[in-house]
Parts: C-alpha cells; sequence; structure tokens
C-alpha cells in the first residue's frame, strides 16, 4: 500500500510555515510567534524523521489561501527555493487539503506532505507492536484515499463511502486515462481498511484474554516519554552507551529503540525510546498516537522527561500529565528528568530549584516536583550518574531466581534477552536449542516464558 504515496521524509526538506495575523493574542507574545514555535516543532519532527533541513519558509496570513495555503507570491518564493536548495520534497506546517496538496506540488514540481503525514510517518517508524502497527496503517490509509485521486472534495467524499460504485464523481472531465486504476487503488484501501480493522479487534480480544492470564508484572522496562524535542534520545544514547558489555550487535535483533542499560547496583534493565509527545496533534491521529505508546502502559517505570530551557516547559508538562493520565498509568513509579540544563546559567539553575520561588505551575506540587526531579544534561553528561542511582531506587525490586530452560536457537529475541538481562552461569547448544542455566530477574523469566 505504501507504494500508492511515497510517505518516506528521510530526504532533502523544505519546511513551509504560516502565522495568522489574526490569531489571538497572547500578551507579550508578537504576533505570528506561535506560527514560528509550531515551524521550529516541526523541523525537529522532520529530523526525527530523518530528514535534511534544506530550508524554511514563513509567511504572516489573514486567512489560508484556499487553493494553495499561501499566497501565489509565497508559493513562487516556495518553489524557487526548493529548487535552490535542492529538495525534492516540501513539508507544511498545517494540514493541506487534497486540493492544496496537489496544487501546491503542480506549482513547485516537488512533492509535498503536510504535518500529519509527517506525524504520521515519525509513528510508523515507533510502533512496535502489531496493534500499534495496524492503528497506524489504518490512519495512514484514512489520510491518503482522498489523495490518491487529488481530484477534490467530491473523491473524499467517495473515499470514505463504503461498497462503493464505480462512478468517480460523476463530474466530465474528471475521468482521465488513470481512472479505472484510481477505482482500483480505492478499492484495495477499502479492502485493507477492513481487513486492519478486524486484525485490531482480534488482537485487542486476545490481548484482553492474555492480561487475564498473565500475572501483571511487568518485564522490567523503563520508558522515555515527554514532549519531542526534550531530549529523549539523546538521553537514551548517553544513558545506553555506557553499558559496552550489552553491544548494539546483541540488539540487532531487537528494536532499535531499546536497549539494556546497567544500574549501579548491577542489574539491568531495558530502556525503551518512545515517540515523542507532539503539541496540536491532529484529532485523527490520536488513536494511532495512542497505539505507539503501549510500551508505556507496559512499563515499569516512566522516565519523564522535560526541557528545562523550554519557556513553555510547564504547559508542556501539564499535557504529559494529562495523557498519561488517560492512559491509566498512575500507578507506575515515575521519575523526573530536567534535561538540557547546560543551557541555563548558574543563577537560573538555582533560582529553578530554589525552594522559595514557588514554581510556575502552582498546580504542580512544586516543592516535591523540584524535590524528585533529577537534573541533568544529556549532551553533557552532567548529572547522568545522579540519574542512574536515582533509577536503581525507583525501580521496583525484582527478585532474581537461578533456572535452567531452554530457547530455540531461532528466537534471537529470547536469546538476546537472557544474555541481557540475566546472569548466565552455563549455556550450551543442543540440536535446535540453547540450554541455559542462569540467574534471572523473576518478572523476566515469567515475560519470555522461559521452559526447562
Ligand atoms: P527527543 O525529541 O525528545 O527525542 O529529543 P532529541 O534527543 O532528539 O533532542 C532534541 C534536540 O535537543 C537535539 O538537537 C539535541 O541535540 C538537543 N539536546 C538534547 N539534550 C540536550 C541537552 O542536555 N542540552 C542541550 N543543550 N541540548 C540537548
Ligand atoms: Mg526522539
Amino acid at each position: 500500500m505504501r507504494s500508492l504515496r511515497d510517505t518516506s521524509v528521510a530526504e532533502r526538506v523544505l519546511l513551509v510555515g504560516v502565522g495568522w495575523k489574526r490569531a489571538p493574542r497572547i500578551p507579550g507574545v508578537p504576533a505570528g510567534e506561535p506560527g514560528r514555535e509550531s515551524l521550529a516543532e516541526l523541523e525537529e519532527l522532520a529530523r526525527s524523521a530523518g530528514a535534511e533541513i534544506a530550508g524554511s519558509v514563513f509567511q504572516m496570513r489573514d486567512a489560508p489561501d484556499p487553493a494553495t495555503l499561501v499566497g501565489r507570491g509565497k508559493l513562487e518564493e516556495v518553489r524557487i527555493e526548493a529548487q535552490m536548495r535542492h529538495a525534492p520534497l516540501i513539508i507544511f506546517d498545517r494540514n493541506l487539503s487534497p486540493v492544496q496538496q496537489r496544487n501546491i506540488e503542480q506549482v513547485t514540481e516537488c512533492r509535498v506532505i503536510d504535518r500529519t503525514q509527517l506525524i504520521l510517518d515519525i509513528f510508523a517508524r515507533h510502533a512496535r507492536s502489531r496493534e500499534g502497527q495496524l492503528q497506524i496503517e489504518l490512519a495512514q490509509l484514512n489520510y491518503m484515499a482522498p489523495r490518491i485521486t487529488g481530484r477534490g472534495t467530491e473523491m473524499s467524499r467517495l473515499g470514505g463511502r463504503s461498497g462503493g460504485s464505480s462512478s468517480a464523481g460523476g463530474r466530465i472531465g474528471v475521468r482521465g486515462p488513470g481512472e479505472q486504476k484510481l477505482e482500483t487503488d480505492r478499492r484495495r484501501i477499502r479492502d485493507r481498511v477492513g481487513k486492519i480493522q478486524k486484525g485490531i479487534e482480534a488482537i485487542r480480544k486476545q490481548r484482553f484474554l492474555r492480561r487475564q492470564s498473565r500475572q501483571a508484572v511487568p518485564l522490567g522496562t523503563v520508558a522515555l516519554v515527554g514532549y519531542t524535542n526534550a531530549g529523549k534520545s539523546t538521553l537514551f544514547n548517553a544513558l545506553s552507551r555506557a553499558d559496552v558489555l550489552v553491544s548494539p550487535k546483541m540488539f540487532a535483533t531487537l528494536d532499535p529503540t531499546v536497549r539494556a542499560i546497567r544500574l549501579p547496583s548491577n542489574r539491568r534493565v531495558l530502556l525503551s525510546d518512545t515517540v515523542g509527545f507532539i503539541r496540536d496533534l491532529p484529532k485523527p491521529l490520536l488513536t494511532a498516537f495512542r497505539a505507539t505508546l503501549e510500551e508505556v502502559q507496559e512499563a515499569a517505570l516512566i522516565l519523564n522527561v522535560s526541557d528545562v530551557s523550554n519557556p513553555q516547559q510547564t504547559e508542556l508538562d501539564a499535557e504529559v500529565e494529562k495523557i498519561l493520565k488517560d492512559l491509566g498509568v498512575e500507578a507506575t513509579p515515575r521519575l523526573r528528568v530536567l534535561n538540557k540544563i547546560d543551557r541555563l546559567s548558574q543563577e537560573q539553575l538555582a533560582a529553578f530549584a530554589a525552594p522559595k520561588k514557588a514554581h510556575r505551575d502552582p498546580s504542580m506540587d512544586s516543592a516535591q516536583y523540584r524535590k524528585d526531579a533529577v537534573f541533568v544534561s544529556a549532551l553533557t553528561g552532567a548529572g547522568l550518574d545522579e540519574l542512574l542511582v536515582r533509577l536503581d531506587q525507583a525501580m521496583p525490586l525484582d527478585p532474581v531466581e537461578r533456572l535452567s530452560f531452554s530457547v530455540p536457537l531461532s528466537d534471537g529475541r529470547t536469546l538476546a534477552l537472557v544474555h541481557a538481562l540475566g546472569r548466565v552461569l552455563h549455556s550450551e547448544v543442543q540440536d535446535s536449542h540453547m540450554n541455559f542455566e542462569a540467574e534471572i530477574p523473576l518478572s523476566v523469566a515469567r515475560n519470555l516464558k522461559l521452559k526447562p
């Protein structure tokens, strides 16, 4: 299905942002500022999707142009910029209607995607569970359906119509030589959507049964959560680099966003880098976003990362709290990490941590907030030792058992996890299995269903 429309953004891109002149003014905030901030966030999002930023263009407008979002003159500038900077892909920071997208593609002769499509691409990279992958594919298909024709709204209605006829909107001149293929594409999309919905339903039922039968001891995973750009991935890399024993090779069979780290007490835990929260997440993407957060629901501990140098940190933190609450993970132990302290001066940092000055958000118990938080710089490494100590204290205790068990050699994931999280005392290959004698945390043994 991906071939219907290439959504890969791992290339040079030009970004286009828009600010509204008549947007409600926030005192002290210059007009257009929200749009510029949003564009800065788009840049981070594009980077995390593997794009190389060739440049960006910003326009202040009274209202969106129905045909091209930005004005004609601006669009010409966009075309030239993209050409000069050798960017084959343009990402708009606003959602584009199918018509706008097509018009802009025609003028600029570049591939054009919008914010939603970029976000979906990022989700697709992070989705680990089968349900997550299906949810995201569903969102992608729903988004794509009206766009494969590029013929406007009559088509978008058609995309959502069940059953469907061979009529493609019925307007004269709409049916071209490619129309039959489009009809086939649309049918394929409808079929796939139906299959996905059934698949999700089946997984849900299974999971319900599994949850009931399994003891509620999660695999010892620490999930990093926080807004995009808080520094989660940087922290993930900084923390996992330290554990040289568990080589990346061993984890080649695992997800690239999961690594083992060693805590001061010598036990190992898995660290999982999640997709960041995104401001103004488009509504249709909420379900897909949640699906990427499944690992947070399974986590033994949540590492909540914020950027202290971000002036809007308080609001973002409140948003994160809300989402975590929605996920029903209030009972999961939580550790707050305030990152990027290298960006603050000594005075600013002292003011931040001082018990006298109340934290900017009165709704958060400020004293508790600061007492519990760990101040770090993922970039310079400051505070990371302290963070590991605190992690060790906060992680629920997990009794270790000495077990004998056998794992099929074809099960690379389990083999890697046994080595990463257990202490292997003895191992030998027998037929197509590896026999182990190992000390393993109870939760890991249960989760991996290790058999003698
Ligand atoms: P994520 O979206 O939460 O995964 O954030 P990233 O780890 O991708 O970091 C976003 C940006 O912040 C990158 O440009 C990082 O280099 C930068 N960054 C991350 N941690 C720090 C830090 O401790 N100090 C400074 N100054 N920059 C940081
Ligand atoms: Mg990241």
